[in-house]
């Protein structure tokens, strides 16, 4: 362990400061030696192993029931998943097995069945069993500590500090709603970017983190106190009194922001030339609800779906759905929500979800291919939207669009729904306008074409980016290769916008790349009226509208639309708003801005 090093960087994802003893989860199991029992020890080896499982299912059952009570029902079925891997029927008889035949201790055994199951999903090179590998560590882990009495209901020695700072090599979605918030000051993990959906949660949730962070784990030890800054991506280990200073003088500029744009929150986004913008929230997360309307989104640009699945052991039912979109569009009242549907696969699919293997999940069964594909799965949501929008203003947008017949055949199954609810006799709208994601090359070649079956368009940089650019999305080592200010992709969010145009179809953009404050600007330049962006974001970008004149964005987008390259955008942004806005605000070597977020600074 290199104990010497003194700062990391890595990519600043959730902007905000925390200042906090590290806790590093080195998902490791414990050190089990290897231990034979006497044949008439073997009874009491297997009731060691059940009563061990039994009572990890009890810290994991109260887990979960305290994620219910703070984080809300969805959030709280992870567990659920959890549970049921710990009592599968058949990694248990295998280890059971074990225990008889070969005269093992209970936790050797375990750790021999629990290293094969390993091994096989870790083999398989396949993303989405990489969460599911994370949550199978967690239980074993657990487990495997129990047998060796070493357990306690907290797994990563969290108790000991009031508030942390988790250090992983990974972060999954699922991971970081297993924290307790107030605890949870911020977030470090090697993997990951700006647009891996850990990422976005934890900015949705305004916990500050920092992707990318090669070495962390090695050179971090759990208890050491980090100062990490989520808007630069920079971890120090074991600050000096003249950074912690620093840390403070940066904090309170930024708070001098916040306050600043907590004075514009309630205003119009007008620009000062007075051109009025729309600026809806993405909503991930029900807890986001309450933030979107706090911050004054007109509507929601987004509602991302999956997590009605995501970690759970059964879909959702179309009642289950229903009810969900009624709580949205209640706190929007008669404002927009545009409920896009199950945008499974990547990275993102349910525990019980029996999907193949891939070898590239990314560019296999994913979003629109699967919802066509499984109706039992697409048929229900439709179902759970038409009801919701009996008296709300509610649209569709379909993800990962490519061709025109997935819109007919999705916009087809919609209209039999709707036709069955009506003969049912059943509250519904007969219709609700279906939009388009444009996110893959594919659809803004053909958006003219699109543009004909579609009631509107929202580009999705974050993988528009990652398909146009060849970059996945979620490699850190790839991270100053995915731009999404690059000129390829600024060029194809200009020939979007004028096929709507010409086709009369809005066109609005709800990718992080609208979170971010420069690229909003540059937006706006190429012409989008519309954006919908992460709710921490919208007091900034708010801000943002309000003191670029449309003009000088318009000025910066043609330079941008001639760029050779990102860096060359980036320079003409910078230029283009230095005298209006204090670019120090504005992180100085990444494009990620600091903004009001929940990050706390404890010093
Ligand atoms: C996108 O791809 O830009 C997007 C908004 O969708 P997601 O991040 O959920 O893939
Ligand atoms: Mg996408």
């Amino acid at each position: 362990m290199n104990t010497t090093v003194h700062r990391l960087r890595g990519v600043g994802v959730s902007p905000g400061l925390a200042y906090a003893p590290a806790v590093v989860l080195e998902w490791k199991f414990p050190d089990v030696p290897d231990r034979s029992v006497s044949p008439d020890e073997v009874p009491g080896e297997l009731e060691r192993l059940h009563a061990a499982v039994e009572a990890v299912v009890g810290i994991l059952d109260r887990l979960r029931e305290r994620v219910l009570e703070r984080a809300g029902l969805e959030e709280s079925r992870i567990f659920e998943a959890q549970m049921m891997m710990l009592r599968d029927v058949d990694f248990l008889a295998g280890v059971e097995h074990l225990i008889r035949q070969n005269n093992l201790s209970a936790e050797t055994a375990y750790e021999f069945k629990a290293l094969e199951l390993r091994a096989a999903w870790g083999g398989t090179g396949n993303v989405r069993l990489r969460e599911r590998l994370a949550d199978l560590l967690a239980t074993q882990i657990r487990v495997l500590r129990h047998l060796m009495g070493q357990s306690g209901e907290e797994l990563f020695g969290l108790k000991e500090h009031r508030h942390v700072v988790i250090v992983a090599h990974e972060l999954y979605p699922g991971l970081t709603v297993q924290f307790d918030r107030d605890q949870l000051l911020g977030l470090v993990s090697e993997e990951g970017t700006r647009t891996s959906h850990a990422a976005i949660l934890a900015h949705s949730l305004g916990i500050p983190c920092v992707m990318g962070a090669a070495g962390a784990v090695a050179r971090i030890r759990s208890g050491t106190m980090v100062l990490l800054d989520g808007t630069t991506g920079t971890i120090l280990i074991e600050p000096n009194i003249a950074e912690l200073e620093a840390a403070q003088i940066t904090a309170t500029r930024r708070h001098k922001l916040d306050l600043e744009l907590e004075s514009t929150a309630r205003q119009p986004a007008v620009t000062p030339d007075g051109h009025l913008i729309t600026l809806m929230g993405n909503v991930d997360l029900p807890d986001e609800i309450e933030a979107a309307v706090r911050y004054g989104a007109q509507g929601v640009g987004l509602l991302r779906t999956e997590f009605l699945v995501t970690g759970r052991s059964h879909l959702p039912s179309e009642s289950e759905q229903f009810e969900y979109f009624r709580r949205v569009t209640a706190a929007f009242g008669n404002e927009t929500v545009i409920i896009r549907t199950y945008d499974l696969g990547g990275d993102k699919f349910p525990a019980a979800f029996a999907a193949p293997s891939e070898a590239n999940p990314f560019l296999g069964w994913r979003s629109i291919r699967v919802c066509l594909d499984q109706p039992e799965i697409f048929r229900p949501q439709l179902r759970a939207i038409l009801r919701a929008a009996a008296d709300k203003k509610i649209q569709i947008m379909l993800p990962l669009v490519t061709r025109v017949d997935e819109v007919e055949r999705a916009k087809e199954m919609l209209a039999e729904e709707a036709a069955d609810l009506a003969k049912a006799g059943i509250r519904a709208a007969r219709e609700v306008p279906v939009g388009v994601m444009v996110e893959t090359p594919a659809a803004v070649i053909i958006a003219d074409r699109l543009a004909r079956v579609s009631a509107f368009f929202s580009v999705g940089t974050n993988d528009l980016t990652q398909y146009t650019l060849a970059v996945d999305r979620g490699n850190a080592n790839l991270a100053e290769r995915f731009t999404p200010h690059d000129p390829a992709i600024i060029r194809m969010l200009r020939d979007v916008l004028a096929a709507g145009v010409a086709h009369g179809v809005p066109v609005s953009v709800c990718g992080e790349m609208a979170s971010e404050p420069l690229y909003a600007v540059l937006l706006l330049g190429l012409g989008f009226t519309t954006l919908s962006v992460a709710p921490p974001a919208l007091p900034l970008i708010k801000w943002l509208v309000r003191t670029v004149p449309m003009e000088i964005a318009r000025a910066a987008a043609a330079a941008a639309l001639e760029s050779a390259g990102p860096r060359e955008v980036s320079a003409v942004l910078r230029d283009a708003v230095r005298s209006l806005i204090d670019l120090r605000l504005i992180d100085p070597e990444s494009t990620l801005p600091g903004r009001a977020s929940g990050g706390s600074l404890l010093l």
